[in-house]
């Protein structure tokens, strides 16, 4: 297998961006189906094996920080939400796609040969592999 070319991952990188920019409204969260009892002890809600009344649908997402946010939402409301949510994990894919592709594309891109004063004299290494070398830290990944 050959890596993609840098030219090639930068028009792979233009398709990303083309469909982040075609990316429609989204939000986070799901969306819950809630039954419930109303409590009154002569309703058919209070039967045993009764589900209780509903369905109630409820938008909610978890905000960093903060608690669980929810919002009731109106029956002709749940389809629109849940078309906005997939659209949400759709941008989260992209952007995913999108964060690995430039990366890609940091490690393709050569590095501009370097100005002459850049380099005082006497203080170039060589560039080899070294067998003692300790990271400064952990390495993800
Ligand atoms: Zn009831």
């Amino acid at each position: 297998m050959s890596e993609p070319s840098l030219r090639e991952l930068e028009e792979q990188r233009e398709r990303l961006y083309a469909q982040l920019a075609a990316t429609g409204d989204f939000r986070r969260g799901s969306v819950t189906e809630n039954y419930r009892r109303c409590g009154k002890a002569n309703c058919a809600c209070a039967q045993p094996g009764h589900r209780g009344h509903g369905p109630r649908f409820l938008w909610t997402r978890s905000v960093p920080g903060s608690r669980t946010r929810g919002r009731q939402l109106a029956p002709g409301e749940v389809g629109k939400v849940r078309r906005e949510l997939a659209g949400y994990q759709q941008f989260a894919a992209l952007t995913g796609q999108i964060v690995e592709v430039n990366e890609a594309i940091c490690e393709a891109r050569p590095a501009a040969a370097p100005a002459a004063a850049e380099s005082p004299p006497g203080q170039q290494e060589p560039d080899g592999e070294k067998d003692d070398m300790h990271p400064a830290g952990p390495v993800a990944g």
